[in-house]
């Protein structure tokens, strides 16, 4: 099989180790003569592999010992907008608006009560990310998605508020060292930096819950899978497996800190070729860029079937931006190599050359 440098948003790229441990226990887990998928999610191997996932979660983001419970949820990290929001919103929640997924996170927020957006970068095409606003008091809880998947934007710094911080890191979770404790609940779905499509993890500090006074139905209740240990109804068995495989190899690579040094270095390698190179422009202002999502267009628009062919070429995959944006967009997670980063530079400086 030719291996293809995958710049995919998601489902994204996962280490190639990871996904053949995964599709060997689909045909045998650990010499047990059965197929990870045909167990019970009852069995002591499958509660083993579920605990496992949730206490590698907050290992990797030092979060154990402060309070937080780790959920495997399904539905996506799109369920976890509404979810939010019927077990915490009361009165009143912030929401900062970076883009397409906040904004579909306020939509749904508005369902249950009074939103108000603290901040917004709509008037500049969410090309940055909101600075300099006031964060009224009071609120129920403040939501900020830290990484804009689709304009390529990212948070830097972390709101100061005394509202509890409730984000959707779906696309930058366990990519960089962040003061996760910062946060009172984290959700990202899985499939852009953590595992196969199919779960979402839910970080929650458990004396955030069962503040509000709707009557809340069991699935949707936060509550009602932490009391379950996240075994409230079968669980997504294939990507909570995979998702701790995943998590097992960031951690043989040294963990958070070590793979946010190769993310920054082909971040560097990324952003130095688009602002070099005459022949593109990146789209989002320069000090929100996002290390995950690079987000860039052709200043020669007639470039594009050759550059596309060329890049085609080089065995690279998923390089097209968002239906919604248009352009390019380089995904660069953890499991993207270096090298993968540098065949995609080579190809641009190539087209500069032969322009
Ligand atoms: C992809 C994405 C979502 C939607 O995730 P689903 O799991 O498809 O519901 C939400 N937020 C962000 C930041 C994303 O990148």
């Amino acid at each position: 099989m030719m291996k293809m440098h995958n710049f995919s948003a998601g489902p994204c790229i996962l280490p190639a180790e990871v996904m053949k441990k995964a599709a060997q226990a689909v045909v045998e887990l650990d010499g047990s003569g059965l197929s990870l998928i045909e167990i019970s999610h009852r069995s002591v191997e499958f509660v083993a592999i579920m605990e496992k996932a949730r206490s590698l979660v907050l290992e990797l983001m030092d979060l154990k010992g402060k309070g937080y419970e780790v959920l495997f949820m399904q539905g996506g990290a799109s369920m976890e907008f509404l979810r939010v929001a019927y077990n915490l919103l009361e009165n009143e929640a912030g929401y900062i608006n970076t883009g397409t997924w906040s904004t579909k996170a306020i939509k749904e927020a508005r369902l249950f009560g009074k939103v108000a957006e603290v901040a917004s970068s709509e008037a500049d095409g969410f090309r940055s990310v909101p600075k300099g606003y006031t964060i009224p008091e009071g609120l129920d809880y403040l939501h900020l998605t830290t990484n804009n998947t689709i304009f390529g934007t990212q948070f830097k710094a972390i709101p100061q508020t005394d509202a509890p911080l409730v984000a959707d890191m779906s696309s930058d979770i366990f990519s960089r060292n962040f003061a996760y404790d910062a946060f009172d609940l984290i959700y990202a779905g899985a499939q852009k930096n953590m595992g196969p499509a199919g779960t979402t993890v839910v970080i929650v500090k458990g004396e955030l819950l069962g503040k509000v006074s709707r009557k809340i139905p069991s699935m949707l209740d936060y509550s009602v899978h932490l009391s379950k240990d996240s075994m409230f109804n079968t669980p997504p068995v294939f990507a909570v497996y995979t998702s701790m495989l995943n998590l097992e190899w960031l951690k043989e690579q040294g963990g958070i800190g070590a793979i946010e040094e190769v993310n920054e270095k082909k971040a560097k390698l990324l952003y130095s070729e688009i602002d070099l190179n005459p022949l593109f422009e990146g789209f989002a202002a320069k000090e929100d860029r996002s290390s995950m999502n690079a987000t860039f267009t052709l200043t020669k628009p007639e470039l594009k079937e050759k550059f596309d062919s060329m890049w085609r070429a080089a065995g690279i995959n998923g390089l097209n931006g968002h239906r919604s944006v248009g352009g390019y967009r380089a995904s660069m997670y953890n499991a993207l190599s270096l090298e993968s980063v540098g065949v995609l530079v080579d190809v641009m400086s190539d087209l500069e050359r032969n322009a």
